[in-house]
């Protein structure tokens, strides 16, 4: 069999290699050429594929994992997803401490997939014994030879994407890219993509994507942690209540932060527009690219890169919901869009 190119040991041959696709309806008015790094394509539909099989192959060649293991996590979702995928293919137990805000079909994924999860309070603070790191932590401790993935703090997370994100980037452009422009959450994806192309090229300019009510844009100005800068927002997986050190700030050169609002009809308008069904992150992150376009930041001859972390069906019950949309009171000023059902 291993010599047709089209048979595979397993799912975990296919993560990572994910193309790069032109945007064009939804850029046509900015300077610059635009290409999504559509982390869907991941045979777990998000760019936490590429940290999960790095992290858990790391513990396996250092012994600290064997089958029959548990591997604990706190997640939003995705990076549940990915390490319940490759949990069930390789026999580890796998057990998740995951937001309330998270969407309730990414909890049903996750359990559809063989995980235990534990369902923490999304507005406490991470010091507080029922947030998911404080949660994850305890059930790390009380089970031996367990392995927690921790990836806020884990050094290897931003490996990961240095190992495979960047020099993939680097060579779908012919490493013509002049900008990168992604979402920060644990940071591992922007820092490790930022590090591997700025070592190609230190003029490759790189932006980071923060929410309102997150402190990472204040934090990467000043160095200081603001607590004031904290609030609840909607966006799952993007923005922090805390400093995570997979973050290294050095190597972004700004932030912009977006609002829940634009996000939501920015991720709608990716799928209406260039039909690519993606999540509420990927809205951010386009939504990033109309801001920084308005302000004057691109010319002509950029090559722009904005990474798209994930599908568009883990939010069914979100952005994808009309009904939601409504009750969040994101149709008030885009009527027309909430007017797309016709019922007989
Ligand atoms: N988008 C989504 C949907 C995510 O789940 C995450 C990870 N929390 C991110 C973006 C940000 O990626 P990173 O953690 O690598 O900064």
């Amino acid at each position: 069999m291993d010599d047709n190119k089209n048979v595979y040991d397993s799912v975990l041959d296919l993560v990572g290699n994910t193309p790069l696709i032109k945007l064009k309806k939804i850029t046509s008015n900015c300077k610059g050429s635009f290409l999504a790094k559509v982390e869907a394509f991941n045979p777990g539909h998000s760019s936490k594929d590429r940290i999960a099989l790095y992290i858990i192959e790391q513990a396996e060649k250092e012994g600290v994992l064997k089958p029959g293991d548990t591997i604990i996590e706190t997640t939003s979702g995705n990076t549940g997803f990915s390490i319940a995928m490759m949990s069930a293919i390789k026999g580890y137990d796998c057990i998740l401490a995951v937001s309330s805000k998270s969407s309730p079909d990414k909890i049903d994924m996750l359990k559809a997939m063989g995980a235990k999860v534990y369902i923490c309070p999304a507005n406490v603070a991470a010091d507080d014994p029922r947030s998911y790191y404080k949660v994850a932590q305890r059930l790390h401790e009380e089970n031996k030879g367990s392995v927690y993935i921790n990836q806020y703090f884990n050094s290897l997370n931003g490996e990961a994407h240095y190992q495979s994100t960047g020099p993939e980037i680097w060579g779908q452009t012919n490493g013509k890219i002049t900008h990168l422009i992604a979402c920060s959450g644990t940071g591992g994806t922007i820092s490790g993509t930022a590090k591997y192309l700025k070592e190609q090229n230190p003029n490759v300019k790189v932006i980071g994507v923060d929410a309102y009510g997150s402190v990472l844009k204040k934090y990467h100005e000043t160095r200081e942690f603001d607590e004031k800068e904290i609030y609840p927002y909607r966006i799952e997986g993007l923005g922090k209540n805390l400093i995570p050190t997979a973050t290294d700030f050095d190597l972004i050169d700004e932030f912009v932060k977006v609002t829940d609002e634009a996000s939501a009809h920015t991720a709608r308008e990716i799928a209406t527009t260039e039909g690519l069904f993606v999540g509420y992150t990927s809205g951010a992150a386009m939504q990033a690219v109309k801001q920084l376009n308005e302000a004057g930041e691109f010319k002509d001859s950029d090559v722009v890169v904005v990474i798209f972390p994930d599908h568009g069906s883990r939010y069914m019950s979100k952005v994808y919901s009309d009904k939601w949309m409504n009750e969040q009171g994101f149709f008030d000023s885009q009527n027309e869009e909430a007017a797309q059902t016709i019922q007989y």
